[in-house]
């Protein structure tokens, strides 16, 4: 490995994985600098997993016109890599009369910004496309759709490797010096040099802008907690189900979202925290999304929960201001060669692919590289067992006799499937690393049956079993207690650690 790259990204998020892969089409030195065991693990594995149209973003923002071209790069992107993409449409209903008004402003506002199909329908029609769902009328979006939002973010890096990115787990950065064409980035793994950098932390890319001497962002996080429905449940909707957005709220209002692989997400709320990494849930939230849902949706039974989870959105205004806030994508001037990110909230994942279009082209200014003659578009992992017809999963096992056992009866997940999510492009052998790229342990039983067999294979494939852990250091699955402490460092600040 070179320690002197053309780009270090800072951040394994959605955002910063697409610019690594837009880049590695290039003849360039890149490097991405996640802090974390694996990439997707903070917000951009915790959202709707919706591709947004573009109907609630002001016409004329930044955020309008990279959610709109993201959107149409989406489906492609996609297929190119293997990730789940279904354009199941959107409704956005009114309770009552009261709110067709704003249903109508939504409507005007999709068109001028661009969204391809936007009518707004009345109670029958509701009923007729969903009949499970109440509602006076509604805005009917037929090509928002929905996606695996840590699937996509995985694709993307394992891609970007393939095509030779070099991508580093468990290394924050925690100190920026230097010159445009000579940076230094600081991380417990060493100095890393670059010409230019790319300041997509997420959360924290205010902090990281603070370590390069630019003092001008604060951010406020803001935290949204869901409800998973169980998959027996899951054709109780086939459409994304939204109210109408709360007035001067600051998110889209909680909605009932079918996921790509047959669930229901319930959520997200919009609590302001103080700390980023807060991603608790909670039971009066809990009780707080069914009510609301359940105006909508009322078969919502609350035994059909089987998990729930939290993101945090990076926000650049206050509980207080409240508001709109922009995507802010700026070099700026008193201290340039640094790309800076921040307030990448929603539509981010939408606009992720169009957003590493515009850093790609900054870069591609700045360095006037060569195309890569040789980039390869497609994914290289096993196919998804379970998404086969029967007569491709006849010939899997045929060819293959680890497609022929099951490791994950809930999700359907065979043993070649966890073996490729273990051999992966980037080295990541956390527990939730295989998890997130094969879907074991995410079923009803959460891992009870699976759990023990997928440790198994993590220690046939040569994991140490006292190093095997759940979401990196300190969160070890077994201590051999006869070696009393042992050493490590904190993922997140790169501080070391003593653990019993
Ligand atoms: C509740 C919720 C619902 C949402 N729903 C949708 C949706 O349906 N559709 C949509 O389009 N968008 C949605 N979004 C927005 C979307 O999830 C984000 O815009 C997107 O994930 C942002 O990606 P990112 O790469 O900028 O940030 P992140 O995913 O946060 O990635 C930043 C990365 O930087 C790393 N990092 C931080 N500091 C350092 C450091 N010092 N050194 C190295 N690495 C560092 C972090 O560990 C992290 O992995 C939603 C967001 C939330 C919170």
């Amino acid at each position: 490995m070179t320690d002197k790259f053309d780009v270090a990204i800072i951040g394994g998020g959605v955002v910063g994985c697409a610019i690594a892969r837009a880049l590695s089409r290039f003849q360039l030195d890149v490097v991405v600098l996640e802090r974390d065991v694996d990439v997707a693990r903070g917000t951009s594995g915790k959202n709707s997993g919706v591709a947004h149209t573009g109907i609630n973003v002001p016409t004329g923002s930044l955020k309008a016109k990279l959610n709109v071209h993201g959107a149409a790069m989406f489906e492609s992107l996609c297929r190119e890599l293997d990730v789940p993409y279904k354009q199941v449409g959107k409704l956005i209903v009114a309770l009552d009369e009261s709110q067709v008004p704003d249903l109508e402003s939504m409507q005007a506002r999709g068109l001028a910004n661009g969204v391809p199909v936007l009518d707004i329908i009345d109670a029958d029609e509701i009923k007729r496309l969903e009949p499970n769902i109440t509602g006076y009328a509604a805005v009917h979006a037929p090509t928002a759709a929905i996606t695996c939002p840590y699937s996509l973010t995985i694709a993307l890096a394992e891609s970007a490797a393939e095509n030779g990115v070099e991508v580093m787990l468990e290394s924050p950065v925690t100190a920026i010096s230097g010159e445009p064409g000579d940076f230094t980035l600081t991380t417990p793994k060493g100095a890393i040099n670059a010409a230019l950098i790319i300041n997509s932390a997420g959360l924290a890319s205010g902090e990281v802008a603070r370590m390069a001497g630019v003092e001008r962002w604060r951010i406020f996080p803001c935290r949204g907690e869901y409800v998973i429905l169980d998959k027996s449940v899951g054709d109780m909707i086939t459409r994304m189900v939204y109210p109408v957005p709360p007035k001067g709220g600051a998110g889209l209002g909680i909605h009932i979202t079918p996921t790509v692989d047959g669930n229901i997400l319930l959520g997200p709320s919009t609590d302001y925290i103080e700390d980023p990494e807060d991603v608790d849930t909670t039971v009066d939230v809990r009780k707080q999304l069914l009510k609301e849902a359940s105006e909508f949706l009322p078969t919502i039974n609350p035994r059909d929960v089987i998990t729930a989870y939290s993101g945090v959105r990076p926000k650049l205004t206050s509980a207080s201001e409240g508001g709109f806030g922009d995507f802010v994508i700026e070099e700026v001037p008193e201290r340039p060669g640094i790309m800076h990110l921040v307030g990448i909230e929603s539509p981010g994942l939408t606009a992720a692919p169009a957003i590493a279009e515009m850093v790609a082209g900054w870069v591609t200014d700045k360095l006037s590289p060569a195309v890569r003659p040789d980039f390869k578009e497609g994914a290289h992992t096993a196919k998804r067992f379970r998404e086969q017809s029967r007569e491709v999963q006849t010939s899997l096992v045929d060819n293959d006799p680890d497609y022929g056992r099951v490791i994950c009866r809930c999700e359907l997940v065979t043993r070649r499937e966890i073996l490729s999510a273990i051999e992966n492009r980037l080295g990541a052998r956390s527990i939730n690393s295989i998890k997130y790229r094969s879907r074991s342990m995410m079923g009803r039983c959460q891992g009870g049956f699976c759990g023990p067999r997928i440790v198994d294979l993590l220690i046939e494939e040569g994991v140490p079993f006292d190093e095997l852990n759940l979401k990196g250091d300190g969160s070890w699955m077994f201590f051999d207690t006869s070696k009393g402490l042992r050493e490590g460092h904190d993922s997140r600040t790169g501080e070391a650690v003593i653990e019993r």
